[in-house]
């Protein structure tokens, strides 16, 4: 059963030949054989899920059931869960549980989704690597010595191990999609403003998004059809139709103008990586699409730019975890300084603690126009280079990485060489567009993603490429050994 998309899991609940509650109990299963090896999932709700799975077993009998009815899903430990502890990958919140749930929660509840449990992450979502959560690295299945990239580690890992058909994560900088492409699976990071954020731990809240994870682009296109909505609890949620995302997948490639820009097959991209890549590009020329030169000529700012709207950022938002409302809080502290010092000193790891004083510095009185000003201003160059690239072209394909899983450690004493680990997927969070990543090939065992931009609000289209990409080609069925 864990080998099944969801749009065979949805159709063989529909015809019965398995029920919600057989299939909860095997992933259940699965969850507690393979997840010692992994640490992808922190929080197992199993007695939750099981009743979850024979309501949903009741509807199904009644004949009126919801898109994914009875579907078993982890959540990204991002999301607020109503009694369930949502922890953020940080000793900060290791003890709150929220008295209400996500946007993102309650739009799969209401589609009949049962929430397996809560997967590991890297801590407020900062990192590539799943190297800094408070409960411990995650394992890539791939490679048991390798990372499994991040933030959303821990739900990528999971999927590939086929711990859950699919899993919810968020994007800030490259986190859907680059442990998307580690792991061998398929992401997608919608549109800034598609998916409510309501109920998602904030970090950097003008470029986090959340979007699917799943094996295949069919299933990421259902996922996204119950995830997306308008809400009027997010302010910069959009009112823009949800799109039947399943609807043009099988349209032709026949004329798709796909833009290659040069900067991201530049010095520093894995030779592997990029002959899986060209090849990807091949197949869908075979196909039918249209290869086009493109330059987004303001690329190699968008790390930088990042790196300091990012952390600007996210030290306003951390700046909640003050040790008096909720979460953590340190011993007897002496005086109200002394509780909010200590309280984040111990709360917070290092890498937490680098991002809060690089924002509070860029954030400064007299270094705000020269930082935090200039980033927003090579903000809009970023978003200028890919509104003209889209007068030519449909899409834009790259890789999503530049080189396969690293080793656990490699890259742990620089954090100038782990920032540019996103060096390909940071430009789409600061123009607001969405990605995906798609496997499309293998380098010394690990696998490679293919990343697919679209203009804003063409998930549709990028699903249908990555749909037909995936009709022609087998990575996305390939299993980590041991696992089938
Ligand atoms: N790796 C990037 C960072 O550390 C992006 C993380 C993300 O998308 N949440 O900030």
């Amino acid at each position: 059963m864990h080998n099944l998309t969801i749009a065979e899991l949805v159709k063989g609940l529909q015809s019965k030949e398995f029920s919600s509650v057989e299939l909860t109990e095997h992933f259940l299963a699965r969850i507690a054989e393979f997840n010692p090896g992994y640490n992808a999932v922190i929080t197992i709700t199993a007695d939750q899920a099981l009743k979850a799975a024979a309501a949903a077993d009741a509807r199904l009998a009644e004949g009126n059931a919801p898109a994914l009815c009875g579907v078993p899903l982890l959540h990204k430990d991002i999301f607020c869960t109503e009694g369930v502890r949502t922890s953020c990958g940080s000793r900060m919140l290791d003890n709150f549980i929220p008295p209400y749930s996500a946007t993102v929660v309650e739009n799969f509840e209401k589609a009949g989704a049962v929430m397996l449990g809560k997967t590991n992450m890297d801590e407020f979502a900062m990192g590539s690597s799943n190297e800094t959560s408070f409960y411990g690295p995650v394992k890539n299945p791939w490679a048991i010595d390798s990372v499994p990239g991040g933030s959303s580690g821990g739900s990528a890992a999971a999927v590939a191990a086929r711990l859950a058909p699919a899993a919810t994560a968020t994007d800030t900088g490259g986190s859907i999609r680059q442990p998307a492409a580690l792991c061998g699976i398929t992401g997608l990071k919608p549109t800034y403003g598609r998916v409510s954020r309501w109920g998602m731990i904030a970090f950097a809240s003008s470029l986090d998004q959340a979007g699917p994870m799943a094996r295949t682009a069919e299933d990421c296109a259902l996922l996204l059809g119950c995830m997306a909505s308008v809400d009027d609890k997010d302010s910069t949620s959009i009112d823009h139709p949800v799109a039947d995302y399943t609807a043009s997948l099988n349209d032709s490639m026949q004329g798709l103008k796909i833009g290659v820009p040069k900067e991201y097959f530049s010095e520093g991209l894995n030779p592997g990586t990029e002959k899986a890549v060209r090849q990807a590009l091949a197949d869908l020329e075979a196909q039918g699409a249209q290869l086009i030169d493109i330059s987004l000529p303001n690329s190699g700012l968008s790390v930088p730019a990042y790196y300091v709207i990012a952390p600007a950022e996210a030290s306003a938002n951390l700046s909640r975890f003050d040790g008096v409302r909720y979460g953590y809080r340190c011993e007897d502290p002496k005086d109200l300084q002394d509780l909010y010092t200590r309280t984040r000193a111990e709360g917070f790891g290092e890498e937490v603690q680098r991002r809060i004083l690089i924002g509070t510095y860029c954030l400064s009185a007299g270094y705000y126009d020269a930082y935090y000003g200039k980033a927003q201003q090579v903000r809009q160059l970023i978003r200028k280079d890919f509104a003209e690239a889209f007068k030519q072209v449909d899409v834009i394909l790259g890789p999503t990485c530049p080189s396969p899983a690293f080793k656990f450690g490699a890259k742990g004493d620089d954090p100038v060489a782990m920032y540019l680990e996103d060096i390909y997927t940071i430009a789409t969070n600061l123009a607001g567009l969405p990605g995906m990543s798609v496997p499309c090939g293998m380098v010394e065992g690990k696998p490679v993603g293919l990343q697919i931009i679209g203009n804003y609000f063409d998930e549709a289209l990028m699903l249908n490429v990555a749909h037909q990409y995936q009709q022609v080609t087998d990575w996305h069925r390939q299993a980590p050994e041991g696992i089938a």
